[in-house]
């Protein structure tokens, strides 16, 4: 059976906490989220896939690829017509393989509910923790967003039996569209609108998990960092290797990178026998990565620098840890490398590079010019990385660039580049016409919590 251990186990001491030296079952760093000592879980052994395995997902539904990566990973966990109806539940929307040019392809991640690629790691997530509940039990998942997460966590947790949601959202600093996003989820999905600003709403989830006599919620996070995430993003991988590539033909992927969990996806893939000749990670101006490939020396950059690709402004990525262990280093949360990895290695399997705004939105326009293909901000750090990558290196193989969300999120950018609003993504069409509700609290903690202690439910979703 597969065990997860903890980044910070070979420390000597983490910021006062001892360091986590033993193991849990994926069920227990599922609902964990993190390790007790902060650091981030990792699986104790790599499975790997039979190629046979992996070749006859041609031509099949997205699902049975995720079940195939999800069995090797749970099979000693969770019984496989459980898992089968998890995926199959999670991933009901195309996944689209859009060729550009000779072999150099986009693989849209946009069609969810939220048109982000977020939606693939969340609706399984949330799935895998509603099936490890023990019967009778129940958890509260609370969130604080300044927008997208929040549609992308509350969307994934819609009508999941057994959880109930709480999502806390600044008054004020959250645009028309995305109140009516977070505001019409509804069933088990609630929406707390907090006067005040994003700090507040975090500081209130933060004082939540802290407080004893909120014990008896069962409050839990969604956090990005937890391996139930890491794991549903394993499968886009495998999934267009085998649409996509000939027999015994090596791929590379170009992933626009923040905070590193869908990269590290495909780092997983490689260590689990599909032919990744190279990852390339671009990410925005927040360098902080491809300055440590090239120079050996890893530098955060706080605070992070705000760029148009902004769900990637990232100054720390909470998943370079994960990064650091597979190539034998540590990195602590804030940053400090206690060893370092190896890089040699590093470089030979990962190739990384700054794009700037200009270069971003240059690449929107040329890549539309040129192709008649569409990026917004994010998917244009990646192509453009790609591009780079093959220009440096004269690599020619098999390219996939992950698009990672719609362009129609990005409708002021287009606009200003190329002069016409891009259509919404069906998920997203009625967006303008949703009816919800929401709470107004105070940003004051007290409140917070008599109001959750008065109403611990959110709703019973349907059965089903
Ligand atoms: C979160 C996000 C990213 C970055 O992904 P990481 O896993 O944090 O590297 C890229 N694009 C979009 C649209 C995102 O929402």
């Amino acid at each position: 059976m597969i065990r997860y251990y903890s980044t910070n186990r070979d420390l000597k001491d983490v910021g006062g906490l001892k360091p986590f030296t033993g193991l849990a079952t994926f069920r227990e760093a599922l609902l964990m989220g993190q390790a007790p000592d902060e650091g981030l879980f990792m699986p104790d052994r790599i499975p790997t896939l039979e190629m046979k395995d992996i070749r006859s997902l041609r031509s099949r539904p997205y699902a049975e690829a995720a079940l195939l990566v999800g069995r090797a990973f749970l099979a000693q966990e969770l019984p496989d017509e459980t898992l089968r109806r998890v995926v199959e539940d999670a991933y009901d929307f195309p996944v689209p393989l859009e060729r550009v040019r000779d072999d150099w392809y986009v693989m849209r991640l946009d069609q969810g509910p939220t048109a982000s690629f977020k939606d693939f790691a969340a609706r399984m997530m949330a799935r895998l923790m509603s099936v490890f509940l023990k019967p009778g039990e129940r958890l509260h998942v609370l969130v604080a967003t300044s927008g997208d997460t929040g549609s992308a966590v509350g969307e994934a947790y819609r009508a999941v039996p057994g959880i109930d949601v709480t999502i806390l959202y600044p008054r004020d600093e959250v645009s028309e569209r995305q109140k009516r996003q977070l505001d019409a989820i509804g069933l088990n999905v609630r929406s707390i609108s907090v006067v005040g600003k994003f700090d507040d709403c975090q500081n209130l989830v933060k004082a939540a998990f802290a407080d004893p006599s909120l014990g008896g919620l069962n409050l839990t996070s969604a956090n990005s960092i937890n391996f139930g995430r890491i794991l549903p993003q394993i499968v886009y991988y495998v999934y267009a290797y085998a649409q996509l590539a000939r027999e015994g033909e090596e791929i590379c992927f170009s992933v626009p990178s923040g905070n590193f969990g869908d990269a590290l996806g495909c780092e997983y893939a490689r260590r689990m026998g599909l032919p990744v000749r190279r990852l390339v990670m671009p990410t925005n101006e927040n360098d902080e990565f491809p300055r440590y490939l090239e120079t050996g020396i890893y530098e955060k950059i706080s605070p992070s620098r705000p760029c148009l690709s902004n769900a990637m402004n990232v100054g720390h990525p909470s998943n370079l840890a994960r990064f650091f262990d597979l190539y034998g280093g540590t990195v602590d949360r804030n940053g400090v490398v206690h060893r370092y990895p190896d890089r040699e290695e590093m470089k030979r399997r990962i190739f990384s590079v700054s794009v700037s705004d200009e270069e971003t939105k240059e690449t929107i326009v040329r890549v539309y010019r040129d192709h008649g293909t569409l990026l917004e901000p994010h998917g244009a750090v990646g192509w453009r990385g790609l591009e780079i990558f093959r220009e440096r290196t004269g690599d020619e193989s098999l390219s996939v660039c992950l698009e990672t969300a719609h362009p129609a999120k990005f409708p002021n950018e287009i606009k200003e580049l190329l002069g016409f609003d891009p259509d919404l993504p069906p998920s997203m069409a009625d967006i303008d016409t949703r009816e919800g509700s929401c709470i107004e609290l105070p940003a004051d903690y007290e409140a917070f919590r008599a109001f959750l202690l008065a109403n611990p439910r959110v709703a019973s979703p349907p059965r089903g």
